[in-house]
């Protein structure tokens, strides 16, 4: 497969730059909500302590989905300044373009993805 030309390379920085300050927007915006399970006096009755939690817990998950992914985000730009943006970790091929528009934190080509996927 053809390596990433330079347009290509320069469309992907813009999508890691943009997804970069948009995760950490939203990490800012879910750590009050998953650090703490809301005690607010005048949600009690209407909101059990139970479902607070159970909230808690979501918006934890959410948070450390969101971290993850913007760890990634930040190695690939790392990779970018490079050069060595695009390419598989596992077996050094190309990782398409295509595949690389929708989730340009990949660090795997779909082929070993699908792979790791199954294990
Ligand atoms: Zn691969």
């Amino acid at each position: 497969m053809d390596n990433l030309n330079s347009g290509q390379i320069t469309a992907l920085a813009a999508d890691l730059e943009k997804l970069s300050s948009d995760l950490r927007e939203q990490i800012e915006l879910a750590k009050p909500a998953a650090s703490t399970v809301v005690l607010d006096q005048s949600k009690v009755g209407r909101i059990s302590r139970m479902d607070a939690m159970q909230q808690q817990h979501m918006a934890d998950s959410t948070l450390q989905h969101t971290k993850k992914r913007l760890k990634l985000v930040s190695k690939a730009l790392n990779k970018m300044s490079e050069d060595e943006y695009g390419f598989c970790e596992l077996c050094d091929e190309t990782i398409a373009f295509a595949r690389l528009q929708v989730n340009p934190e990949a660090q795997l080509c779909l082929k070993c993805q699908s792979q790791q996927e199954q294990q």
